[in-house]
């Protein structure tokens, strides 16, 4: 298993700083948009609880990195959400910390990693900051972090943040090359700007039914358009609806852009036809609103719980078919 190239300068950054003994014993990881941030987490584990290496890599060959390997390892207390719950309750939680206290030690290090910060409660939150007050001995605590999500200033002020980011469009088009030269470099360019530009996710959309089901959604939106019934639409949000609502969203952002520049870069640069459609269709200040109700749609989507989808959207349909200039 390698370590994703976009990853290892801050790889080096912070081992080198543990090698160095000027780690700082609660480190977040933050990305806004998933780039491997576990891997690179797992990686920095495994050379820090590794007791052969002297380089800046773990030996993978000790019973501490097998052990890390086949996820044994008796001091790496990875928390993850509980079975069935989206949040890190404070007893599951403090049940992974007593073990730290309570458990005796195969290494010199103990490591806590929560992989998901956001799901802390906020009962969770006040009791790991009184943890790391008066932290336990010789224990690092790795917490994967995703800036969408808010997170409490004291304990952003109680830990030390490390901040990863996507490689740039031409790196990240070279490392889906790699994997497979299934896929021409336009759709490349496409998959990644749907994704942020995380090769990660690029690859994903363009390996599983996604990639086909985008290209025929949008047939879907040029076909509603012809009809005249954009409501309609609702028929095709059943499964991955937020990505849905994400393609529609950036269809109209593209729409804008081509309004005022025809060079500017298109995130869905194979749907120029339908693109220069809309642009006929509504006016500059229509496409400011419709963009709006999208952005709002999608915003309801990711956090409101239970939500109705096809409630919420309904609304940017209609909104859009009343003034649409058919
Ligand atoms: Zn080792």
């Amino acid at each position: 298993m390698k370590l994703y190239p976009w990853l290892k300068k801050k790889y080096k950054k912070i081992i080198l700083q543990y090698l160095n003994k000027k780690l700082h014993h609660a480190i977040i990881i933050r990305s806004n948009i998933y780039i491997g941030s576990n891997k690179l987490i797992f990686f920095l584990c495994k050379k820090i609880l590794c007791t052969n290496s002297k380089n800046l890599f773990s030996c993978n060959e000790c019973q501490h990195c097998k052990l890390v390997e086949s996820n044994n390892y008796p001091d790496l207390h990875i928390i993850n959400t509980e079975n069935h719950k989206k949040t890190i309750g404070i007893d599951y939680f403090l049940s992974f910390i007593n073990q730290v206290y309570n458990t005796s030690k195969l290494g010199k290090k103990t490591i806590v990693w929560i992989s998901k910060t956001h799901c802390l409660t906020e009962a969770t939150v006040n009791s790991f900051l009184k943890i790391l007050e008066e932290p336990p001995l010789n224990t690092l605590f790795f917490l994967e972090y995703n800036s969408f999500f808010k997170l409490k200033k004291t304990l952003r002020s109680r830990c030390i943040i490390y901040d990863i980011h996507p490689p740039s469009q031409k790196q990240g088009i070279i490392w889906l090359k790699k994997k497979s030269n299934t896929f021409s470099t336009k759709n490349l360019l496409i998959s990644l700007k749907l994704s942020e530009n995380s090769p990660l996710l690029a690859k994903k959309i363009l390996y599983s039914s996604l990639w086909i089901e985008r290209k025929f959604f949008f047939k879907k939106v040029k076909k509603s358009i012809k009809k005249k019934n954009l409501l309609n639409l609702l028929n095709y949000f059943p499964n991955h609806t937020k990505k849905k609502v994400f393609w529609i969203y950036s269809l109209v952002l593209d729409t804008i852009k081509f309004y005022y520049d025809k060079d500017l870069k298109l995130i869905n640069s194979d749907q120029k036809k339908l693109i220069k459609i809309i642009q006929k269709k509504n006016k500059i200040k229509d496409l400011y609103i419709i963009i709006n109700s999208w952005k709002k749609c999608f915003f309801c989507l990711n956090n409101i719980a239970k939500v109705n989808k096809k409630f919420i959207l309904l609304e940017p349909l209609i909104l859009w078919e009343n003034i649409f200039h058919f």
